[in-house]
């Protein structure tokens, strides 16, 4: 990089002959700042010539301005002296992603199909998807953690897309801004009028690792980006209110408790090893005991954080109430939380979702052994934003698939139920 001599720069910054700044980089080729943690911002700014005993001052101005205003010009940052703007701008963006499609749901749920700036001559940008749940008093946000998957849970829309690449800690990140951008969800910003918005202080409330990927396999990536998210001079979000959700990767079970310290979600979805192994075959490596051992030990388990045991409901495969039982038995000392998922179809797939009657009679006898054991909504199915529907290439709708989404449609009581959040 070409480096200038340049002076008085920095505002406030006694004059410094010796700061070198780059010169001004072309239009596209700026690195952007919005998703950085504080450490790689401080980078940048070194690398611009910030003098170290500045590093940390700017540092917070910036995150200020980009994580909790929200703002996307350095112009707006008004207590950052105008030549220092002027530098910022020449050599970085506040730019995110590209949204390249946004579906509502008839629900009100959003879809953003988003797009990565590409990262050479040959590469079009990977795609992933995103998807903001509202109700009435809060809104969750389910991001992705890679771009496609190497697990192939059977019952997933997203185990059918080949793992293109893990997510970075800023494009993690990004996820949340682009939400909070759309949905006016930043201060003295404005609420979109369509689709359904909360009527709370934050549009986006929680945030759910469950989109894309497994998070576990992108570890330090999830657990920079969980840091950024949680900070409290930024976006702020409590770690209560971040669930990060994995198919079972025993080993690192431990190190998300006390690194990322989020909320747990285990993807279950079957009581004997030898049907995990064909729903979740990462079961294969590390079966449903090794699995449950891990979670009696996630560091600060207790009645007031307990983990989620989602278990999607396929008709005439993991239903049946002897395996609602034995799901009982199994989770007996865990304090847990079960929540039933209707399996939400998608193009292709052999499963269907249980009737009704069968979730509600799995649903009591969870319930009777003393389990919170609420049904989660489908929300979204007509935009296929709905759990494990999540895929980024546009696909034609086989004539099956679409049949049994009408069906899902038509589902009123399923939808009569509830979140089965809380
Ligand atoms: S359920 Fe999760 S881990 Fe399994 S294939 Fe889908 S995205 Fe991957």
């Amino acid at each position: 990089m070409t480096l200038s001599h340049t002076a008085s720069i920095l505002d406030g910054i006694e004059k410094t002959p010796d700061i070198l700044v780059p010169a001004a980089l072309p239009e596209g080729t700026k690195a952007s700042l919005a998703g950085l943690g504080r450490s790689e911002i401080s980078e940048k700014l070194a690398a611009i010539g910030v003098p170290a005993r500045e590093l940390r001052m700017r540092t917070g101005q910036l995150w200020h301005w980009i994580y909790h205003r929200g703002v996307q010009s350095f112009d707006e940052m008004l207590n950052v002296s105008k030549e220092m703007r002027g530098i910022l701008d020449q050599n970085f963006t506040l730019a995110r992603p590209e949204i390249v499609s946004e579906q509502i749901s008839i629900d009100g749920t959003r879809k953003w199909l988003i797009r990565m700036p590409p990262a050479g001559p040959h590469d079009k940008g990977a795609e992933i998807e995103t998807v903001y749940i509202p109700e009435s008093d809060r809104g969750t946000l389910c991001i992705s953690s890679q771009v496609g998957c190497t697990l192939t849970c059977t019952f997933c829309h997203t185990g059918t897309q080949r793992l293109v690449r893990n997510l970075t800690s800023a494009e993690i990140v990004a996820q949340v801004l682009i939400a909070r951008d759309r949905l006016g969800d930043f201060p003295g910003a404005v609420r979109p009028t369509d689709g359904l918005v909360p009527d709370a202080e934050r549009a986006v409330s929680n945030v759910v690792l469950m989109g894309m990927g497994e998070p576990l396999y992108n570890f330090d990536h999830v657990r920079d980006a969980m840091a950024v998210v949680t900070d409290g001079e930024g976006l702020s979000l409590s770690r209560r209110r971040i669930t990060l959700s994995t198919s079972g990767v025993v080993p690192m079970i431990e190190r998300a408790g006390n690194e990322i310290g989020s909320m747990l979600a285990i993807s279950l979805h079957a009581v004997r090893d030898e049907l995990r192994n064909e729903l979740v075959p990462i079961n294969k490596k590390y079966p449903i005991k090794d699995l449950l051992e891990a979670c009696r030990a996630y560091p600060g388990l207790s009645n007031a954080r307990r983990i989620t045991f989602e278990y999607v409901m396929l008709d005439g495969v993991n239903d049946s109430l002897k395996d609602a039982r034995e799901l009982v038995r199994l989770l007996n000392g865990i304090p847990a939380k079960i929540n039933l998922i209707p399996f939400n179809p998608w193009p292709g797939t052999k499963y269907q979702c249980s009737d009704w009657g069968r979730i509600e009679e799995f649903s009591d006898v969870v319930f009777r052994a003393g389990y919170a054991s609420p049904v989660r909504t489908p929300r979204g199915r007509d935009i296929f934003a709905a759990c494990g529907q999540l895929k980024s290439e546009t696909e034609k709708l086989r004539a099956r698939a679409r049949m049994m989404l009408e069906e899902g449609i038509g589902a009123e009581g399923v939808y009569a139920l509830g979140s089965g959040e809380d």
